[in-house]
């Protein structure tokens, strides 16, 4: 198996056709270990819209990706059999329709033995995955990384999904489990101090970035592999990055993590039950040198990594 795809005597990153990192681009998933998947949906955004352009050039970017992760001394491709899959058929128009069509693609290819990983899209579209997830594995510890807490009440009581909601209908759903919900990263403006109660009394485990800041990144790892015990969901936000990292985004909050905590955070996950991930909210039109998009597909390679840590143990 070619470990490197992407680069060859006569293939350069800016050439040929971008799937992720240049993997195959296939529905057969005999004997796959992970796919690729797009989510090119942000309908379910409240503010600036442009994540539908997000898994295109996500892709476009991870060909810069040379294949060997040196921090944690793994070549994820030659331990894993990765294929991207293409995208989940969307219908810009209806968020509903949509996430009927993102639980029974994730659930065609998890039933299949098969990782997921997915790019967004906007948030909306992570309870259409943890649904599928759940399904499979049961409820699920989830760590979501993010500014904001997305499980607020529907704005409009007859739209209950949007972005902003995600979780407060994946906690009502049972799709996580009891006290194994972190939300890390958060700040930026609320309405009052009440905002975060309502969170709080739902199950979530909030810790604000003033509290990753002052502990470091070690010690919220820590906490992590204390609370999670079953099957393990990842989903980050972007928007958890600050906006001079990661400007590309619909809703920016100033005062977030660096490029470098996020990755710390996320490499720091390996000894953990991992089985889903996605990543959300990279806007590219708003971006500057596609550095949110170079982020995005880095930390993408980073949870591969941490697949092919766990496929070796
Ligand atoms: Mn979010
Ligand atoms: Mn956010």
């Amino acid at each position: 198996m070619n470990d490197n795809p992407a680069f060859g005597a006569d293939l350069q990153p800016f050439m040929g056709i971008p799937s992720f990192m240049r993997l195959p681009v296939t529905r057969e998933l005999k004997d796959v270990d992970v796919a690729i998947l797009g989510v090119p949906f942000d309908s379910g955004t409240s503010y600036r819209t442009g994540t539908r352009f997000g898994p295109r050039k996500i892709r476009e970017t991870s060909l810069m990706i040379w294949g060997h992760n040196s921090t944690l001394n793994v070549t994820p491709l030659k331990k894993l059999k990765v294929v991207d899959y293409g995208d989940v058929s969307v219908i810009p128009t209806s968020i509903e329709h949509t996430m009927t069509a993102i639980t029974r693609t994730a659930g065609e290819i998890i039933e299949t033995g098969t990782t997921l990983i997915t790019l967004g899209g906007d948030h909306s579209i992570a309870l259409p995955l943890l649904r599928a997830h759940a399904k499979k594995y049961g409820p699920v510890s989830l760590i979501h990384i993010d500014a904001h807490i997305d499980t607020w009440e529907a704005e409009f009581e007859a739209v209950p999904y949007s972005h902003g909601t995600p979780f407060r209908h994946a906690l009502q759903e049972g799709l996580i489990r009891k006290g194994e919900y972190m939300q890390i990263g958060i700040r930026g403006p609320v309405s009052g101090e009440n905002d975060y109660v309502d969170a709080r009394k739902l199950g979530a485990r909030i810790v604000t970035i003033h509290e990753v800041m002052e502990k470091g990144v070690k010690e919220i790892l820590k906490e992590i592999r204390e609370r999670m015990k079953g099957p393990v969901y990842v989903t980050v936000d972007i928007d958890s990055v600050d906006p001079a990292y990661a400007p590309a985004t619909g809703t920016p909050e100033v005062g977030g993590l660096t490029s470098y905590q996020l990755l710390q955070l996320v490499r720091g996950l390996h000894e953990l039950n991992l089985i889903g991930f996605d990543l959300v909210e990279v806007s590219p039109p708003y971006d500057h040198g596609d550095i949110t998009a170079i982020l995005a597909s880095n930390i993408v390679f980073e949870y591969l990594s941490l697949l092919a840590i766990k496929k070796t143990l």
